[in-house]
């Protein structure tokens, strides 16, 4: 079975959140239980791309209203991600370095799509199932449906999943000449609230929309920036399916980015280690607990709630618990976080930015990982913190509701708090600051967290029994 993954994002080559982690590793893992899956991306003008080989496989043309456009597919030559990566490059268009905040991301992204259907309709090669993520590849099963240019490939069962559905890829009805010509009467597929919605477009015409975890699928009926009729008309198309860790990249017995290496029965000394260099690399004190937090620094992961609860616990435990923090995002949050570093001086640490590595040094040195999220449709910090026995104290939404047990239940590991507020996530990591001093005890809940299983495969499973079922419903096999 040939099944094309679309998407903006894939690591190594371009990752700015949790859709490239998830687009790097699934495919990898539906090729080795039998998938003939690939990924097609737009061509960046980044690191991967200039120090690995590609080849020019196909060559076409392709229009985005009045304007005409080359594009050229490459293809990396070794298949070293475990699966095939093709790159479609428009010179002018898709050869960028950023992944997205451009002022033209509709042509950009339009136009991907667009290059990307032309190159199956004259190649001539069809693949057995088209598999979208998020809305920047979101009018392609519309496109393929309703569009008489792609007419030919009106049979191919399409996926959509959602990574996050805070983002929906609007645009005007001013651009509707972007896309070839479309059966009029099915224009109102596109519409929602009066402009054109690719994220809704895609729920509304694909096969199958799935999610990356199942209390996401329920929480996107009450709570979708606006698509929640939507979400409750079109439920039973949904299907939840929780995110699986690349278990070979995210591991603290080989990974090369962090200091020491341990597993399991060496948890507390390896971790010691690791918390040990990165306590020296910022001025804090090794022997508080480490709360570290990561990510996009927005509303959605609760960020603006970091200067406060950052203040109040360091004041409240003075010179008694250590904060690091990584990310970057909106400039209010950054400023004021920014100015807690001279008021908790050795308590305190910080690094703006997007930075890889240093994500691996705090998933292994910290002791406790926060994440007051207000919107988490999986969460992979939670699952890559487990990993490395980082214990994580997280607001009870999403994915985090899913694959987070509060310790004061017998099998539990983790803290769980039940908004996103500052007062909750403070007597949360209360709790957390009052554990680090049972080290027993915390062993005890780091083994056991490290013990669990989020790796792709059985994930990778509940894909490939949902590509088998739609491959039997297009032949006819079997009803839906
Ligand atoms: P998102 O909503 O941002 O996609 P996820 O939890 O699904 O959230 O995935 C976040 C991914 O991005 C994780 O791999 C995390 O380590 C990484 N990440 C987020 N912010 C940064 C940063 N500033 N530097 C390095 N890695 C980051």
């Amino acid at each position: 079975m040939n099944v094309i993954h679309l998407s903006a994002e894939c690591y190594p080559v371009a990752k700015v959140g949790g859709l490239g982690d998830v687009v790097g590793a699934l495919p990898k893992y539906l090729c080795r239980n039998g998938v003939q899956a690939s990924v097609v991306l737009p061509y960046y003008d980044r690191k991967f791309v200039r120090e690995n080989k590609f080849e020019t496989v196909f060559e076409g043309y392709g229009q985005l209203g009045h304007r005409h456009f080359d594009f050229y597919i490459l293809r990396e030559v070794s298949d070293k991600l475990g699966f095939p990566l093709y790159l479609i490059n428009i010179p002018g268009l898709l050869d960028r370095q950023e992944v997205y905040g451009y002022p033209d991301e509709i042509e950009q992204f339009v136009a991907f799509q667009l290059a990307f259907l032309e190159w199956i309709v004259q190649s001539g090669e069809h693949p057995d199932v088209i598999h979208c993520h998020d809305h920047h590849t979101g009018l392609i099963p519309f496109l393929v449906s309703h569009s008489f240019r792609y007419n030919s490939l009106k049979d191919i069962p399409t996926v959509c999943t959602i990574h996050n559905g805070e983002y929906q890829g609007w645009f005007g009805w001013n651009k509707i000449s972007y896309l070839p010509e479309i059966d009029l009467s099915k224009s109102g597929l596109l519409d929602w609230g009066g402009t054109i919605n690719s994220l809704a477009a895609s729920v509304k015409c694909c096969w199958n929309f799935t999610t990356v975890s199942p209390s996401y699928l329920e929480e996107l009926s009450y709570r979708s920036n606006g698509l929640e009729s939507l979400f409750r008309m079109e439920k039973q198309k949904g299907i939840g399916i929780i995110n699986g860790i690349d278990t070979e990249v995210w591991n603290p017995e080989t990974d090369p980015l962090i200091s020491a290496h341990y597993k399991r029965e060496s948890v507390t000394e390896g971790k010691k280690d690791n918390k040990k260099a990165l306590c020296k690399e910022f001025g804090l004190k090794v022997e508080h607990p480490l709360i570290v937090f990561i990510g996009r620094l927005v509303g959605e992961k609760g960020a603006d709630l970091l200067p406060e609860i950052v203040d109040r616990v360091c004041t409240a435990y003075k010179n008694k618990v250590n904060f690091l923090i990584l990310g970057s995002g909106e400039a209010g949050v950054e400023l004021q976080l920014g100015a807690l570093l001279s008021r908790h001086k050795k308590q305190f640490g910080l690094f703006i930015g997007y930075d890889e590595a240093l994500a691996h040094r705090l998933y292994a040195g910290g002791d406790f990982i926060l994440m007051p999220s207000r919107v988490e449709p999986c969460g992979l910090n939670q699952l890559y913190a487990m990993r490395y026995g980082t214990m994580p104290v997280v607001n009870s939404t999403g994915g985090l509701k899913d694959t987070v047990v509060d310790m004061n239940s017998a099998e539990g590991y983790g803290i769980r708090f039940n908004q996103s507020i500052t007062v909750d996530a403070t007597e949360a990591l209360g709790r957390a600051i009052t554990l680090y001093k049972n080290p027993e005890k915390l062993k005890e809940l780091q083994e056991r967290m490290m013990s669990l299983d989020f790796s792709w495969d059985r994930s990778a499973a509940e894909y490939l029994d949902l590509y088998t079922r739609l491959t039997k419903l297009q032949h006819g096999i079997e009803s839906n």
